[in-house]
């Protein structure tokens, strides 16, 4: 239920709402909650707000920048007013009102709506508002009377709460929608509508574009690592923006770091063409902090085989690109031929030497404390996999997970976790230190039949708890296959384990579907941290606030700060886990701290 909120209204004038509203007010709540459809359930606070539907039209308006949008009214309107019919504000006479009625019969604007009811002769105007103090539209009754009847003040009151509530959950799963859509840095889409994307068109049939485009700018890499994180994003974006700029572009997503997928317009020359004209538009240097760099771009072309899964296209276009990349002189686009998957044996000696990790003893897991943001102190920990690669050192599972998941090996590597992240776990549950433990599973090993039996046996092999044991998965995961991902996720349920929806808003975000999937915590993404900086932090805090409607605590990953942390602990984050409270460690540091933090009697930060 939201707050309740200073009223305009004298106290005298409030009562309680009739029975028969207040039930009605009851199914909105839960329409809401359940994510109904906004047009629908605006529609009806719209009627509620009018008992005597002959005498007044209520309509609600969604604010859209600087305009005032039409999201829905108590009955039809003129055509030139439907939703979405928009007015920008400032040329709508009653969104200066505020929260209070006028008089139509003259004034400046009103012509227009006086109509609106027959003798129209009022207007009473409030605008709604979130809990968090954002104006995002507002509730506009025009009557034939002054409102002293019909609904009392107590009623307009809720329904306009309820119309807020409504708005700012519409609100954040669109903007939620948009990110799981798009790249935040470039714009350009991501790597999961790219594949949406190409899915639909090989459904629809036919229509499956010439070729895979795959370009690569190993120029922003290097910007990186020598200007900065910043810079290297600046020519990203520019770069992204000469893509806009290119007619022979169809589609153009972010696959990572450096990667950008382009499927070309239909009709638009040959791979070879397109790949010239890539080149040309990359080619001129890029103006940044006063430096002139150079994206350093190659591409590869794929077309498409008959019968191959988009995970083979990639593969092919991904080595064209490689092959590119690698050309010392000549043109930097490379058209994949058979012969081009022999010149990609990076990734090949990787994958034999990935082969057998785990079997091997090459696999180890460090472990980053999870921090409860009210007393500091350990609640848990997540563990995150390490590769320690003969000759080569220590690999982070950004360069392996990926090929590990490309390859199917990811299955073994992920049981190996599983069980030594149980028996660690267990060693510190005896100890009596800090033992909840966070295990990543990826999609493929859900999708594995072989899943639930291995967590049986993870928890067995060790006696741990199993409440103690959260298995992390992505939103993405579980949208892969959702029934076979929710079937297999109640079956693990069932023996006690619990869930934890990792990298929150990164995927395709629907709140709504969390109802259905047994979870029990949500993981948000380090890159809602950057809303921080600006000082508001609309989309985390409405996160926040869903999440614990829905009665999830929040932890939200990636914390580096200490003033995140504060704003954090305002915003009712229940924990966090970042570099401030503790990177990934082995487990004999972990253990060293946590005593030492008993022994003091005190929190961690
Ligand atoms: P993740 O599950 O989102 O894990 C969190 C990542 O964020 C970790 O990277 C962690 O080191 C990093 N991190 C933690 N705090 C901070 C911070 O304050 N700032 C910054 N910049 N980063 C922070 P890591 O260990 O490199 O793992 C990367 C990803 O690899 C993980 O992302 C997870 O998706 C995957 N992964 C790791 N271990 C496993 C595993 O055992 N199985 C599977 N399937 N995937 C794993
Ligand atoms: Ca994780
Ligand atoms: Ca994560």
């Amino acid at each position: 239920m939201p707050q309740a909120r200073p009223s305009a209204v004298e106290p005298a004038e409030r009562h309680q709402p009739h029975e028969a509203v207040s039930c009605a007010l009851k199914r909105l709540y839960r329409a809401i909650a359940g994510q109904a459809p906004l047009g629908e359930t605006l529609g009806e606070i719209a009627r509620l707000a009018c008992p005597r539907p002959e005498s007044r039209v209520a309509v609600v308006f969604g604010l859209k920048g600087e305009d005032l949008e039409v999201l829905a009214s108590s009955r039809r309107l003129p055509p030139w007013l439907e939703p979405p019919a928009r007015i920008p504000a400032a040329a709508a006479p009653w969104w200066r009102l505020r929260e209070r009625a006028a008089e139509i019969r003259e004034g400046a604007g009103w012509a227009p709506y006086r109509g609106l009811v027959e003798g129209g002769q009022w207007c009473w105007n409030a605008r709604l508002q979130t809990v968090a103090g954002e104006i995002v539209g507002c509730l506009t009754l025009f009557s034939r009377d002054s409102l002293a009847a019909g609904h009392g003040v107590a009623e307009m009151e809720e329904l306009k709460e309820l119309a807020a509530l409504a708005i700012e959950q519409a609100n954040l799963l669109e903007e939620l929608r948009f990110r799981a859509e798009h790249d935040l840095v470039t714009g350009l889409w991501n790597r999961q509508r790219f594949e949406d994307e190409l899915q639909r068109l090989r459904a629809q049939g036919g229509a499956t574009p010439a070729a895979l485009v795959l370009l690569s700018l190993d120029g922003a890499r290097r910007v990186r690592e020598i200007l900065g994180e910043e810079t290297g994003d600046l020519l990203l974006r520019q770069a992204a923006e000469r893509l806009r700029g290119l007619r022979e572009v169809k589609f153009a997503a972010r696959l990572s770091g450096d990667e950008v997928a382009i499927l070309p317009e239909a009709g638009g020359g040959g791979g070879q063409e397109m790949g010239a004209r890539l080149l040309e538009a990359l080619n001129a240097p890029f103006r940044l902090d006063g430096h002139e760099i150079h994206a350093q771009a190659a591409v590869g072309v794929a077309a498409p085989e008959p019968e191959e899964s988009l995970t083979e296209w990639l593969r092919r276009a991904r080595a064209a690109a490689a092959a590119a990349r690698a050309r010392r002189n000549g043109s930097r686009c490379v058209i994949f031929d058979p012969t081009v998957a022999l010149q990609a044996p990076e990734r090949l000696e990787l994958e034999r030497r990935l082969r057998g990790a785990a079997g091997r003893g090459e696999l180890l897991l460090h472990y980053q404390p999870q921090v409860r943001v009210g007393d500091g102190q350990v609640a848990g920990y997540e563990a995150l996999m390490r590769w320690a690669s003969p000759g080569v050192g220590m690999v982070s599972p950004g360069a392996f997970i990926p090929l590990a998941e490309e390859t199917g090996l990811v299955v073994e590597m992920g049981r190996w976790a599983l069980g030594e992240a149980c028996r660690q776990a267990r060693q510190w549950e005896r100890e009596g230190l800090p033992a909840r433990i966070g295990v990543n599973v990826s999609a493929l090993q859900l999708a594995d039949a072989g899943f639930v039996e291995d967590v049986k046996r993870a928890l067995a092999a060790s006696g741990l708890t199993p409440k103690l044991l959260e298995l992390e998965i992505t939103e993405s995961a579980v949208m892969e296959n959702r029934e076979l991902a929710a079937e297999r996720m109640k079956a693990v349920r069932e023996l006690g384990v619990e869930f934890a929806l990792d990298d929150f808003g990164t995927g395709s975000s629907s709140l709504a579907y969390l109802k259905d999937l047994p979870v029990d915590r949500l993981k948000v993404d380090r890159s809602f941290l950057s809303e921080l900086e600006r000082g508001e932090a609309p989309l985390l805090e409405s996160i926040i606030r869903m999440a614990h409607q829905l009665g999830l605590p929040v932890i939200v990953e990636g914390v580096e700060r200490r003033e995140e942390w504060e704003r954090l602990k305002e915003l009712g984050a229940d924990e966090v886990q970042g570099y401030l409270t503790g990177r990934p460690m082995p487990a004999g540091e972990a253990e060293a701290r946590a005593r030492a933090a008993g022994r003091a009697g005190q929190s961690d930060i």
